[in-house]
Formats: C-alpha cells, sequence, structure tokens
C-alpha cells in the first residue's frame, strides 16, 4: 500500500509531464519554439538573425552575438523617465518591422506618440502648402491662357 504522499507525488509528476507535452504540442501547432516560451517567461527571447533587415555594417550587435534578446533599461530621451525596452518589444521591432539592427528605443511611449503626432501635423502642413502652391500655380496658368486667347481674338 502506498502512503498518501507517494501517491500525491506519482500524481503530481505524471500531471507536470501531461502538462509540459501539450505545451510543447501547442507551441509546435502555432509554430512558436518551445525555446521562444521559455524565454518570454525569463526575460529573454532567442534571436533568429534570418528574420533581420541586412546592413552593410561589418560590426555584429550585440544582441546578435548573445542570441537572445534581453530587457534592456534606458532613459527617455525627452522626458527624463527610466524605462525598460522588453525583449518582446525588441524581437518586435528588429524582426517583424524590420527596425535597422543599429537602433535602440530612446523615447518613452508617450513621447513616442507625441513625437509620431508632431510628425503627422508637420507633414499635414507640408502637404497643404504645397497644395496650395499648386492651386496658386494652376490659377496663374488658366489666367495665362486667357489672355493669350483674348489676344489671339484680337488678332
Ligand atoms: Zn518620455
Amino acid at each position: 500500500m502506498k502512503s498518501g504522499r507517494q501517491r500525491r507525488a506519482e500524481i503530481m509528476s505524471r500531471r507536470n509531464a501531461k502538462r509540459a507535452a501539450n505545451l510543447v504540442k501547442n507551441k509546435y501547432l502555432k509554430g512558436v519554439s518551445v525555446a521562444n516560451q521559455y524565454g518570454r517567461q525569463h526575460g529573454s527571447v532567442p534571436v533568429n538573425p534570418a528574420n533581420l533587415s541586412p546592413n552593410n555594417s561589418y560590426g555584429i550587435p550585440e544582441f546578435v552575438k548573445r542570441g537572445f534578446y534581453a530587457d534592456l533599461p534606458f532613459t527617455c530621451k525627452q522626458c527624463g523617465t527610466p524605462q525598460i525596452w522588453t525583449a518582446q518589444q525588441q524581437h518586435w521591432w528588429y524582426e517583424l518591422a524590420k527596425g535597422d539592427v543599429w537602433t535602440i528605443a530612446v523615447l518613452c511611449r508617450p513621447c513616442r506618440i507625441k513625437e509620431s503626432e508632431r510628425k503627422a501635423l508637420a507633414r499635414k502642413i507640408h502637404l497643404e502648402g504645397l497644395l496650395r502652391k499648386r492651386q496658386l500655380s494652376n490659377n496663374n496658368l488658366s489666367q495665362e491662357i486667357i489672355a493669350n486667347k483674348q489676344l489671339m481674338m484680337q488678332l
């Protein structure tokens, strides 16, 4: 006869094995490696160099040499708030958004949003200016055509 403790240990180990097998199966189905899952839990994510944007530099970035992304503390250049650029965010930036491998985060999220709004506004003003200029020159052109027509009618 087994003791309650022994029986419990057996049940737990069976349950753990089943859970691990399910984890492997689910991750395999989703196309995400178990290593990636492990990395997410421990603040690091493996680097897949094939997904990085190509560059002409002879150097190899630190994270590529290391083989995984790790949470990176930094200070926002705009507001000076201490921030963490997470391994997940780095993975997204370098491998999915195809960001330059030599760039790192310099702005916190609120400052980045403000900065992109500022850029969008500047672009809008610039485009409106161009449009106004074109309309003006179009007006000048049509006035010129009318003047030419009138001149020809006089001849
Ligand atoms: Zn900031």
